[in-house]
């Protein structure tokens, strides 16, 4: 009697916490394909292998998966490939100093990607993937994202693991920090409100806690400089850890399922042609589209199926979401929907509104003649939580021959050479124990090389080094730069470093990529980071003791040997 009033009252509990179930729409008719970004299988930190995960995804509706496990870039991908109909593509999260950085459409790095994020970045495009940086706002500061001056192709504005995250956060914050709609006990409640309610709608209960408007600001700003994809990325793994680090699974809980987050949110791309079925040609299809900018988010927990095409034209042409499109008098922007007539359709120019409030499912909006960055934001209004439900990539309207470039920085007039082409006095190198390394002079026709060769000792991680190294004596405050001609045996990544303090504790770092043509490169010293636990963010120029040029298991896997000849260096201002 006792245990059934309970189970009623726990029912009533349940069913008054509920999120609202999901509207289920006409069929969509913009021909997008449905798919999910980001999931992790069980190759790094996820429950299932893929066989399962893309069943999963064949449930809820999708038609592609793009996997995403951590990893360091240098394992072939696995060739696309439909399983139970649904296409399989391979990618990698990577981790660098500056957050978790995904690849997708990239071949295997020669060498493994990792350390600073600017770097990163520069080796994906080089290597013709397409790059996307992945949660910004997750409150993990070792996940997050924060280079936000590296050229990324693309952000994750929503991520499914990074929304609890930040409810699990607040619900943990002291409580002499946060009061009110941000306190410890709102969140507290949404979270157990969302345990509670998960065995039943478990995709409309994932969706109650997204929040979608934390990263538009930001994606504004780069936007309103250059294109900048944005995406949305489910992060599935199939359960919830309390990790700081991916390789610890120590908590976790078997939830939420890969088809609940499969069936929270998607993305649509806009292909050029229907899938064929041949999956090496509807991958190319599909990445092709995606890295155009030619897809859309949807919060499927909200409404489903989505449907949404965003089109400007102006006396220029004609372009749709994602495309860029020259300046020349006023624009009509044109956006379609199925929309329900309660949902706010909002149209945006970069981070401030152009047309607020819109109920129809199809209209046109004027925008004045000049630059501008057009997308659309379609809001669950009336629903709680109110969130975006559809959100577009944007029309890019620019002015013909506005400079995106970046700023340079004024040539040398003062240089003073560390290598001059003649004699290798004053360069050693240093090496850990197990490893090797060596310097000699390699004569040329008229001039001497700087031959560096070195050998990390292979196995388990232990500190392997190799470097190569001239002391500064005095320090480097005559320059503010060091500039040096290499080329590797083999393409590779070597770390320009700077050392100082006592004994040498303090060092700063910045890498170069370097193959088998001769590149004249320019290492700035205040674009140098702190490594380890040095003190000061940049190097005090007039106590440097040495320049190293080092090679390491940032870059350089364990058992790794090569060649590096160096034809000049000097320091510059
Ligand atoms: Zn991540
Ligand atoms: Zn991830």
């Amino acid at each position: 009697m006792v245990t059934a009033a309970l189970v009623a009252a726990v029912a009533v509990l349940i069913a008054f916490t509920l999120p609202p179930r999901r509207l289920v729409l006409q069929a969509q008719t913009d021909g997008t394909i449905p798919g999910i970004f980001h999931v992790h299988t069980s190759r790094s930190d996820g429950l299932s292998g893929p066989d399962e995960i893309a069943a999963a995804a064949a449930r809820a509706g999708l038609k592609f998966v793009v996997f995403t496990d951590h990893g360091d870039a240098t394992r072939m991908p696995d060739p696309p490939q439909y399983r139970s109909g649904v296409l399989c593509l391979d990618g990698v999260e990577v981790s660098t100093t500056g957050g978790h950085y995904i690849a997708i459409d990239m071949p295997p790095a020669p060498y493994p990607l990792g350390g600073d994020p600017r770097d990163v970045v520069e080796d994906v495009r080089r290597l013709g993937g397409f790059g996307i940086a992945a949660h910004p706002d997750s409150p993990k500061p070792q996940l997050r994202w924060r280079e936000w001056t590296a050229p990324v192709d693309a952000i994750e504005i929503v991520n499914l693991d990074t929304s609890w995250r930040q409810w699990a956060q607040q619900a943990n914050a002291p409580a002499n920090q946060t009061a009110g709609a941000s306190g410890r006990w709102p969140a507290r409640r949404r979270l157990l409100a969302a345990l509670a309610g998960y065995p039943f709608r478990p995709a409309e209960t994932i969706g109650s806690l997204v929040r979608t408007d934390g990263l538009m600001s930001q994606w504004a700003a780069l936007a309103s400089r250059r294109r900048v994809v944005m995406l949305a990325g489910a992060d599935a793994h199939a359960k919830l850890g309390l990790r700081a680090d991916p390789a610890d699974s120590s908590f976790v809980l078997p939830f939420p399922g890969y088809e609940s987050s499969f069936r929270t949110m998607s993305v649509h791309v806009a292909a050029d042609r229907p899938l064929t079925g041949n999956a090496a040609t509807d991958a190319a299809l599909l990445t092709r589209a995606i890295r155009a900018g030619h897809v859309y988010t949807a919060l499927d927990s909200v409404a489903t199926p989505p449907s949404l095409e965003f089109t400007a034209t102006n006396s220029r042409g004609a372009a749709r979401a994602g495309d860029e499109l020259a300046a020349g008098g006023p624009v009509t922007l044109h956006v379609r929907s199925n929309a329900p007539a309660a949902f706010t359709t909002i149209v945006w120019n970069g981070s401030a509104v152009l047309s607020p409030d819109h109920h129809e499912q199809d209209f046109t909006v004027g925008a004045p003649d000049g630059p501008g960055v057009y997308w659309v934001e379609v809001r669950s209004s009336n629903r709680s939580p109110d969130v975006a439900w559809l959100t577009s990539n944007p029309v890019y309207v620019r002015d013909a021959g506005a400079s995106t470039g970046l700023h340079g920085r004024p040539p040398a007039a003062i240089s003073r050479a560390f290598f001059d082409g003649r004699s290798v006095a004053g360069w050693r190198v240093e090496h850990d124990p197990t490893s090797l390394a060596a310097v000699d002079p390699a004569p040329i026709v008229g001039a001497t090389e700087l031959r560096f060769r070195f050998g990390l000792a292979g196995g388990p991680l232990v500190g392997q080094v190799a470097a190569l190294v001239v002391d500064t004596p005095g320090g480097v405050a005559a320059g503010d730069r060091v500039t040096f001609t290499m080329r590797a045996e083999q393409p590779m990544r070597l770390s320009v470093q700077v050392r100082a303090g006592d004994g040498g504790s303090d060092r700063w770092a910045r890498s170069v990529y370097l193959d088998a043509s001769d590149q004249e490169h320019t290492v700035f010293f205040d674009d140098m980071v702190p490594m380890g636990q040095t003190r000061t963010l940049k190097p005090p120029l007039s106590s440097v003791s040495s320049l190293l040029f080092v090679v390491d298991t940032t870059n350089t896997k364990p058992g790794a040997s090569g060649r590096v000849w160096m034809k000049r260096a000097a320091l510059e201002k």
